[in-house]
């Protein structure tokens, strides 16, 4: 990200708003929003590589389900904030990652500039690409605050998008959505 160009940006955005960014609480605004979107946006120089290049053996081939995994993204149309949770299920072909690695994962796609259904897709992927389990459901569960705050959703609504690959069985996707009911 080029820091001083997104600075002016935000200072030309506020002069847009008309707000008088000598004041006070503005004064350091445009620094603090451009350091905010860094931080925001860190994920879109890297990549999900490393954190799954470390697996376990896993003699089983039961499903593996990792659920609860908080993540917040930025919506690309509206530069706001859309966060929740992830829940991976895999069935493992002798590869299983590590505990931390999934949540690592989510959080290197959640950091870019997003659309919740494309993000649930490159975990999906992801997984596939370098666990190469038998088959894979992500299901995502956010609330975007672009339609939360602008009145055209109540609080607390929230989106619901899932990815499947591979090979999962019918009765396997039931047994996930019972239990994240
Ligand atoms: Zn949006």
């Amino acid at each position: 990200m080029d820091r001083q160009k997104a600075i002016k940006a935000v200072e030309d955005l506020l002069d847009a708003l008309g707000a008088d960014r000598n004041s006070e609480g503005l004064r350091d605004t445009p620094r603090r929003v451009a350091d905010a979107y860094a931080e925001l946006l860190s994920g879109e120089n890297q990549t999900a590589e490393g954190h799954l290049l470390k697996t376990f053996t896993a003699a089983s081939g039961e499903m593996v389900i990792e659920r609860d995994i908080f993540f917040s993204s930025t919506c690309e149309h509206h530069l706001m904030p859309f966060f929740g949770t992830v829940a991976v299920a895999y069935i493992p072909d002798g590869k299983v990652a590590g505990i931390s690695k999934l949540a690592r994962t989510v959080e290197v796609f959640a950091k870019r500039l997003q659309i919740q259904e494309r993000l649930t897709e490159q975990i999906a992927e992801e997984i596939m690409l370098r666990l190469a389990p038998k088959g894979v459901m992500v299901i995502c569960e956010a609330e975007h605050t672009c339609m939360t705050c602008r009145g055209v959703k109540k609080f607390g609504s929230k989106t619901i998008s899932y990815s499947v690959k591979g090979d999962f069985p019918e009765e396997k996707k039931r047994e996930v959505f019972n239990l994240l009911k």
